[in-house]
Parts: C-alpha cells; sequence; structure tokens
C-alpha cells in the first residue's frame, strides 16, 4: 500500500535499520526507541491489524514472535516485552501490523 508507512520501509523508499529480513518477515529497529532494545516486526504483506489477521496468517504471527525471541536471544536479553497494540485506542499509530521488542531496562505491570 503506496499511503502506509512501513510498506515504504519494505519497498526502500522509506530508509530503515534492518535487524532482519526472511521471504515473509522484515525486522528494523525502531525511530524513537522506548527502551535500549526496541525492534519493530513486520510482515511482508501488509495487514492493518492483528484483528484483521485470517486463519491462514496464523503462521505468520507464530513465525514473527518466534523472531522476536530469537533477535532478543542474540541480544543477550533473558526479560523483554513483546507488544502488539490493536487499533488507536490501545496506542496504534501504523496501520500495518507489527510486534514492539523491548529489552534491556525494567517494565512496570500493568502498561500505562
Ligand atoms: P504503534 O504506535 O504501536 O503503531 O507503533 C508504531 C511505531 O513505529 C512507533 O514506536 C514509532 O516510533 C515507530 N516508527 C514510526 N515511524 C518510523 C520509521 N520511519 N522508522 C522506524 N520506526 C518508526
Amino acid at each position: 500500500m503506496s499511503d502506509c508507512l512501513f510498506c515504504r520501509i519494505l519497498d526502500g523508499s522509506v530508509p530503515s535499520k534492518k535487524v532482519y529480513e526472511d521471504e515473509t518477515i522484515y525486522a528494523f529497529e525502531d525511530i524513537a526507541p522506548k527502551a535500549p532494545t526496541h525492534v519493530l516486526l513486520i510482515p511482508k504483506k501488509h495487514v492493518a491489524q492483528l484483528a484483521d489477521m485470517s486463519p491462514e496468517d496464523e503462521p505468520l504471527v507464530g513465525a514473527l514472535a518466534a523472531r522476536a525471541a530469537a533477535i532478543a536471544r542474540e541480544r543477550g536479553l533473558s526479560d523483554y516485552r513483546l507488544v502488539a497494540n490493536n487499533g488507536e485506542g490501545a496506542g496504534q499509530s501504523v496501520f500495518h501490523f507489527h510486534f514492539h521488542l523491548l529489552g534491556g531496562r525494567p517494565f512496570r505491570w500493568p502498561p500505562g
């Protein structure tokens, strides 16, 4: 989608700092990190939000979560947070599904 920021990152028209890429997944550094590690993991396929994932997308969601764990492991993180904001009221600002991988500092619960 040409009006989607993360699709533009995927096609290279918006620069990003790549962390990982394969046929279905792209991971990159968040531009405004909220923790020492703040990586965004997105599907290459445009899906606006978690609620729009179809049953056939379940392996893709699993692959994104597994890749987040692998990135955390590579960075020596044992405690980290994996977040998907679904909808504006939950804090979603970019409507191309993404997980936030956050680590490297303590986190409080519940989140604000
Ligand atoms: P959310 O608010 O859950 O939709 O998360 C969107 C995230 O995208 C925020 O953490 C932003 O800092 C991040 N972001 C926005 N623009 C860029 C960009 N050009 N490159 C990397 N991260 C971005």
